[in-house]
This record gives C-alpha cells, sequence and structure tokens, in this order.
C-alpha cells in the first residue's frame, strides 16, 4: 500500500511526473551517446610562468534534442548509473590520442593534458590496467598525462588508492586533487596520498578579493600544497586582480576565463601558436 501510495504522488504530481520522466529520458539518450559519437572534448588551457603549459580536457556532449548538455547536468547521473566506466574510458582514450598527435608537433609537444576521473571510474579493479592500455594504444607519453581525482575518492579504500596511484606514477603520470576543500579530505589523506598537484577550488578563487575567509582558505592551500611537496593550480581565474592576489601569496600557476574558455581542440591549438 505503501509503494502504490508513493506511486500514486508520483502520478499526480505533474512537476514531480515531468522531472521523473525528464531525467529517465536524459539516461535513456545517455546510454546510447557513446556509440552515437556525441561526445567531444574541449580544453581550456593551463597557465604558468606567461606561458600556455598544457590543458584540461572537458566533457561535452551534443544532444541530437537538447543541444549541448552541461557536464553538470550529466556527469552525477552517469556516475549514478555507473555508465561513467565508458564514458570515462572514452575520454582517456581520446585524451591519449590527443597527446600522441601533439607529440609529432615542437610547439604542442611539452603540452600536459589533464582528464578528470569519476571515483567511480577510479574504483573499477582494473582502472590502472585501462589507462595504461590508452597510453601503450596511442602511443601517448605517460609523463604528458595528468589525472584529476577528486576527495569524493577517499570515502574508498585508501591502501587501494594509494597502491592503483602508485602503480600509474611508476609510468611518468602525475596526479592531481581537485576542488581541494570541499570535499571529505582529512588532512592525514592529503600525507598520504602520492600526489602531485592540488587545485584551489574556484568557489574560493571567486571571492578571494572580497571575502576575507576565501582569500585566507586561498592562502593556507597554497602554503599547505607547497609545504607539502605539491604544485598549486587556481582555477576560475576570471581577474588580473585574483591572478595577482594569488600570485602574492605563492601560487604559480592558473586556469580560468582570464586565460581561455575551454574551447574545440582548433581553437586551443591556435591559442598556444599564437603565445608562442
Ligand atoms: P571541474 O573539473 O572543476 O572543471 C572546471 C569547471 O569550471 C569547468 O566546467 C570549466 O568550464 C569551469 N571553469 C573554468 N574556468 C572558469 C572560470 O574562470 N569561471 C567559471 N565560472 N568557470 C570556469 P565544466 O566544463 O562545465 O565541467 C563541470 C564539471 O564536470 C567539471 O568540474 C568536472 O567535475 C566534470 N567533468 C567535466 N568533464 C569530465 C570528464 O571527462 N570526466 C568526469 N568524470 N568529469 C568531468
Ligand atoms: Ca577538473
Ligand atoms: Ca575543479
Ligand atoms: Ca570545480
Amino acid at each position: 500500500a505503501k509503494e502504490a501510495g508513493r506511486d500514486a504522488v508520483r502520478f499526480y504530481d505533474p512537476q514531480i511526473q515531468s522531472r521523473v520522466q525528464a531525467r529517465a529520458s536524459l539516461e535513456r539518450d545517455l546510454r546510447h551517446a557513446l556509440e552515437r559519437g556525441q561526445f567531444e572534448l574541449h580544453y581550456q588551457a593551463q597557465v604558468q610562468g606567461g606561458r600556455i603549459t598544457g590543458a584540461e580536457a572537458l566533457l561535452r556532449w551534443h544532444h541530437p534534442v537538447q543541444g549541448y548538455v552541461a557536464p553538470t547536468r550529466f556527469i552525477a547521473l552517469a556516475e549514478q548509473t555507473g555508465l561513467i566506466v565508458g564514458i570515462g574510458d572514452w575520454v582517456l582514450r581520446s585524451a591519449c590520442a590527443q597527446l600522441a598527435l601533439w607529440a609529432g608537433d615542437p610547439l604542442l609537444a611539452p603540452l600536459t593534458l589533464a582528464v578528470n576521473i569519476s571515483p567511480r571510474q577510479f574504483s573499477q579493479s582494473d582502472f590502472a590496467a585501462q589507462v595504461l592500455a590508452a597510453l601503450a594504444g596511442s602511443g601517448a607519453n605517460a609523463r604528458r598525462l595528468e589525472l584529476e581525482l577528486t576527495e569524493g575518492l577517499l570515502l574508498q579504500d585508501v591502501e587501494d588508492t594509494i597502491a592503483k596511484m602508485m602503480q600509474l606514477k611508476a609510468y611518468g603520470l602525475d596526479f592531481s586533487l581537485d576542488d581541494f576543500g570541499t570535499g571529505y579530505s582529512s588532512l592525514s589523506y592529503l600525507k598520504r596520498l602520492p600526489l602531485d598537484q592540488l587545485k584551489i577550488d574556484q568557489s574560493f578563487v571567486r571571492d578571494v578579493l572580497l571575502d576575507p575567509n576565501d582569500a585566507a582558505i586561498a592562502r593556507t592551500i597554497v602554503a599547505l600544497g607547497h609545504s607539502l611537496g605539491l604544485r598549486v593550480i587556481a582555477e576560475g581565474v576570471e581577474t588580473v586582480a585574483q591572478r595577482d592576489f594569488l600570485r602574492q601569496h605563492g601560487c604559480e600557476a592558473w586556469q580560468g576565463y582570464l586565460f581561455s574558455k575551454p574551447v574545440p581542440l582548433a581553437q586551443f591549438e591556435a591559442l598556444v601558436r599564437a603565445g608562442a
């Protein structure tokens, strides 16, 4: 009776019903998006010492009817349904293929490419093998590949996480902790994980000049990262004043609209050539 009651509520509330239907239809479409070739990577510049030193690959879904669907609308759904595993593998293989192409061009060869890895994807027992297969299949140099992990990953077995990271680091790839400060990480994990870089989340960067608490957090993340021997990159940098503030406090790498939005491949490559 309880089940029927719940169904009845759902059925008679047109707003909830349409939301449930919209989600179900998005999920249906997401199941076919890979085989239909609807995904694309965009590239957002990462800047250090006044030069573009690399990019972050950001996933874009071109839905045939809805047009462009933002990752914030479908990544969580992909994570919940497990579809992220196949999608994430496509992202990895595409990114490695791109790195291999860049290797043939002296201007592009030094670039690093960062790929977002979801906790569910990382938790697969064959995750490291998938990454190594993507590298081997493309011929990409592992030293140019960075993997961005989030703190959500720390809800999993930490020993297993460390083992996977060490296995991959042996090939020379780097790990960044994304959205640092917004999740669950405890400082003792931070000390144990074999990380190379922290990313200051854009929520702290946005008001860094207006909100003394955000300024304090941003400064503390830079100092903490450096004292642990990690590089620190700020994301969501939109203004010269934000960059200057962070630079003044020791941050040396940047990503954000001030330098470039995420753009299609050709545009990103043109940006690199223009800066050279
Ligand atoms: P993220 O990894 O934190 O990526 C940064 C997001 O901030 C991107 O949003 C980027 O477009 C946006 N951004 C960059 N600079 C600025 C700025 O100056 N101002 C503002 N307001 N925003 C800026 P996007 O591309 O919509 O991606 C959203 C999230 O979706 C990503 O957040 C990431 O968590 C997830 N995502 C994207 N691609 C992938 C993927 O291939 N795999 C996985 N697992 N997640 C992905
Ligand atoms: Ca990221
Ligand atoms: Ca981030
Ligand atoms: Ca973020």
